[in-house]
């Protein structure tokens, strides 16, 4: 395992916002809009989980987006997408679908089951200023292609994206060279992974709770890792079997401009994307 000289530290603790999208899924807006320049690249992360159908069987009908990527990482359940690109895919147990929207899609994202659990994470990615207008891109990694690592404590480590003590994930992006791990710690266990002093990073419980130095972060909490000159990495410790995801990025520095699905640098590339968006030049 990689050997970190010093860790991050847990700057701040977030709770993340009930909130519901697309047709009614309920779900909770971890990343929200007033934490997009602090974690610049990342723009949202909504994590949703619920075995109540209601919460989650109307998804997300038809609607765009323009000038970013969503990561979509279903831990349990059915998803079909469609986009206006002419892509299908069906997301399952385990596996992510990454899409550039870059000049413009419209997708929907359907639940294809009638009952049981409907859990998992969209991350959205921003692309830097010279990309945001690129053709869109989709790829769909059935959880058998997600690149994985088992460490002697019994520590399982995906790598959905970047890489992770030399085990180089499923996609790779240049100018934000994303990290995106899903960590499985068994009660006890100590992990360590280096990351680039330059990168934003975060991690996000889902079970259990994990301790960063003297913190510790309990499930469905975001834990804000510090940018501490000198650190080259982060250290981690399981207080109980848990899970998590860390995810990481190298900051753009550029202006953010969103309105809903579209995220751009300026006020006049929105209002460019509305009209390219009502005039059906989306399709
Ligand atoms: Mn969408």
């Amino acid at each position: 395992m990689d050997n970190i000289r010093q860790s991050r530290s847990i700057e701040r603790f977030v709770e993340g916002i009930a909130t519901s999208d697309g047709a009614g899924v309920k779900l909770t807006r971890v990343l929200t809009g007033k934490l997009q320049r602090r974690l610049d690249p990342f723009l949202m992360l909504d994590a949703f989980g619920s075995d109540d159908p209601d919460d989650y069987i109307a998804g997300f009908p038809d609607h765009p987006h323009r000038g970013f990527e969503t990561v979509t990482y279903m831990l349990v359940g059915r998803m079909r997408h469609r986009d206006s690109a002419g892509h299908e895919g069906l997301l399952n147990d385990g596996g992510v679908q990454w899409m550039t929207a870059g000049r413009g899609v419209i997708h929907s994202e359907i639940p294809e089951q009638q009952g049981g659990v409907m859990e998992g994470f969209q991350l959205w990615l921003n692309l830097p200023a010279q990309n945001k207008m690129t053709e869109p891109w989709y790829q769909d990694f059935p959880s058998a292609a997600i690149p994985e690592y088992l460490t002697p404590e019994g520590i399982t480590v995906r790598v959905i994206a970047g890489s992770s003590n030399g085990v180089a994930g499923a996609v790779s992006r240049e100018v934000t060279e994303p990290i995106y791990l899903d960590i499985h710690l068994p009660v006890g266990a100590d992990f360590a992974t280096a990351l680039p002093a330059t990168h934003n990073a975060f991690i996000y419980v889902y079970r259990g709770a994990v301790t960063v130095g003297d913190c510790t972060v309990q499930a469905q909490r975001m834990g804000i890792l510090s940018n501490s000159v000198g650190a080259d990495g982060v250290s981690l410790h399981a207080e109980q079997d848990a899970r998590l995801i860390l995810v990481a990025g190298k900051p753009l520095n550029e202006p953010i401009v969103q309105y809903g699905p579209f995220v751009m640098n300026t006020q006049e590339e929105i209002h460019r994307a509305l009209d390219d968006f009502r005039s059906g030049r989306f399709a």
